[in-house]
C-alpha cells in the first residue's frame, strides 16, 4: 500500500466517523489534543505562548486551531487555511413521526443546503447530530452527540412501472418525495415518540428531559477507493471534509513558524455562512484580534497583523466531467489527480487575484506538486465559497483553491487519491513558510 493510498484511506475513515458537523469537530478536536494542542474557551481568559498550539470551538460545529508564531505578530501576521464542516443533507423536523395509513412510520425532514436529491433514494441511511437536554442552568442545557450508527431509514424510489418518465428527468418535491421511512407499524410502540425514544436509549437520558435535537440524515455506507488502479476516492462529503482533513493533517505536521498558523473550520457554508459559527460572522476576526491583543499588543498591531496575513480558502473544485466535457471552459479544464485547483472568477466569487494566485503557485512549486486552474464557462455561474464571504469581515489577501472532484453535492462524490496527498503537502508547505 503506497502512502497516497494510505492517506486517502485515512480520509475515508475520518469522513465515516464524522456523520454530522458536530462529529467533524469532535474528531478534529481529538486529533489536535493527541498532537500537543490545548483547548481554549471563548468565554474564558486566554494565556498563550509563542510556539505553542491551541484551538477553540464555537457551537460544537466550528473550530479554530492555531500555533502562535515565534516572530512578532504585527510583522509576521497569520497564515490561514479555511474549510467547512457542513455538507448538504436532510434535517429532522420537530415531532417528525408521520404515519402512512397506519402502516408505516416516516420522518418529516427539511433539506439542508443543495443536495442532488435523486442520489439519496434507496440507500441505507442513518441519523446523527446533537441533542440538548435539561440541565442545572436554564441558559446552558447539557448537550450530547448522537450517532445512531445503524441504517434505520430509507427513501424509496417509485418503481419505474408507476413512474414511466423517470428516466426523462422528473421534478422532485422535497416535502413529498424525499421523506425517509423507518418502520412498519406493529402496534407495540409509541409511534409519536419513536425517534426521541431511540435517542433516549442511545444517550441514556429520559425522554422527557430531551428538549431539542439538531439531527441530520447520512449515508450509512462507508466510502471506498475505486478505479482500475485505485486512483479514485468514492465517498460522501468530500466537499468539504477532504479539505478539513488535509488542513488538519498539515497543521499537525507543520512546525511552528514566525507567523501564526491558523486552521479555520466554519459551519454553514452550504447555506450562505450567515450564522454565529459561519464565515460570515465576526468569529475569525475576533479570534485573530484576541491572539494579537493577549500578546500585549495594541489595535494598530492587530491591523498590521491582518494586513501582513494570507488566507487559503479551501473548498472542493469541479473536475472535467467524462460524460459532459462541454460543460466546462474550453481551455481551463482541471482533471482528477492533476493536482490542486486554483479557482478564478473575475466577478470575485473566488478571492483569487494575480497576486494571491501567484503565491499559491509558488507554494505548489516549493512542495514539488502539480497544480491546475479552474474558471467557469462564461455562460455558467459557479457556486460561492468561504473566501469571498470571509473577505466581508477581514481584508486579507486570499486565494481560493480545492481539489478537483465529480458530482459535487451527490450523496457519493468522487475525487483523486493522489490529489489528497498533493494538497496536504501544499498546505504543509504553506504553514512552513517563514
Ligand atoms: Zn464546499
Amino acid at each position: 500500500m503506497n502512502s497516497n493510498y494510505k492517506h486517502a484511506q485515512n480520509l475515508i475513515d475520518f469522513i465515516y466517523e464524522s456523520p454530522s458537523p458536530y462529529h467533524v469537530v469532535k474528531n478534529v478536536k481529538a486529533s489536535l489534543l493527541n498532537n500537543g494542542f490545548s483547548e481554549l474557551n471563548l468565554t474564558e481568559k486566554w494565556n498563550i505562548e509563542k510556539g505553542e498550539k491551541y484551538f477553540v470551538c464555537q457551537n460544537d460545529t466550528s473550530l479554530f486551531a492555531f500555533i502562535v508564531g515565534t516572530g512578532e505578530i504585527e510583522e509576521n501576521g497569520f497564515k490561514i487555511i479555511a474549510a467547512h464542516s457542513d455538507a448538504p443533507t436532510f434535517k429532522i423536523k420537530p415531532s417528525p413521526e408521520i404515519s402512512v395509513e397506519d402502516n408505516y412510520i416516516k420522518f418529516n425532514t427539511e433539506t439542508y443546503g443543495s443536495p442532488i436529491l435523486n442520489t439519496w433514494f434507496d440507500r441505507p441511511l442513518s441519523i446523527a447530530g446533537r441533542v440538548s437536554v435539561k440541565g442545572g442552568n436554564i441558559l446552558k442545557p447539557e448537550t450530547y452527540l448522537v450517532n445512531i450508527n445503524q441504517p434505520i431509514v430509507v427513501i424509496p424510489n417509485l418503481p419505474i412501472h408507476l413512474n414511466r418518465t423517470v428516466n426523462d428527468g422528473i421534478a422532485l418535491n422535497k416535502q413529498v418525495d424525499m421523506l425517509p421511512v423507518t418502520t412498519v407499524i406493529n402496534g407495540e410502540i409509541n409511534n409519536d415518540l419513536l425517534l426521541v425514544s431511540k435517542i433516549s436509549e442511545e444517550i441514556n437520558v429520559p425522554v422527557e428531559d430531551i428538549l431539542e435535537v439538531d439531527l441530520n440524515l447520512y449515508d450509512f455506507t462507508k466510502g471506498s477507493i475505486i478505479g482500475l488502479n485505485n486512483e479514485f476516492i468514492s465517498s460522501g462529503k468530500l466537499d468539504d471534509l477532504a479539505m478539513v482533513h488535509a488542513g488538519m493533517s498539515a497543521i499537525i505536521e507543520a512546525p511552528a513558524s514566525k507567523s501564526t498558523n491558523v486552521l479555520a473550520i466554519f459551519d454553514n457554508e452550504e447555506v450562505g455562512s450567515r450564522s454565529k459559527q459561519g464565515a460570515g460572522s465576526p468569529i475569525l476576526k475576533d479570534i485573530l484580534k484576541r491572539i494579537v491583543i493577549v500578546q500585549n499588543k495594541q489595535e494598530e498591531d492587530n491591523q498590521r497583523a491582518i494586513y501582513n496575513s494570507f488566507m487559503v480558502s479551501a473548498d472542493m473544485a469541479h473536475a472535467l466531467h467524462p460524460n459532459h466535457p462541454d460543460k466546462h471552459d474550453p481551455v481551463t479544464r482541471p482533471v482528477i489527480n492533476g493536482g490542486p485547483v486554483i479557482k478564478i472568477e473575475g466577478n470575485q466569487k473566488y478571492t483569487t487575484d494575480s497576486d494571491s494566485g501567484a503565491v499559491f503557485q509558488m507554494i505548489c512549486k516549493k512542495a514539488a506538486i502539480p497544480y491546475q486552474k479552474f474558471v467557469n464557462r462564461s455562460d455558467m455561474q459557479g457556486g460561492g465559497t468561504l473566501g469571498n464571504v470571509s473577505a466581508g469581515q477581514l481584508a486579507i489577501r486570499s486565494v481560493d483553491v480545492g481539489n478537483p472532484m465529480w458530482a459535487m453535492h451527490s450523496i457519493r462524490e468522487t475525487s483523486g487519491v493522489d490529489d489528497h496527498t498533493y494538497i496536504t503537502k501544499a498546505f504543509k508547505s504553506f504553514y512552513e513558510i517563514n
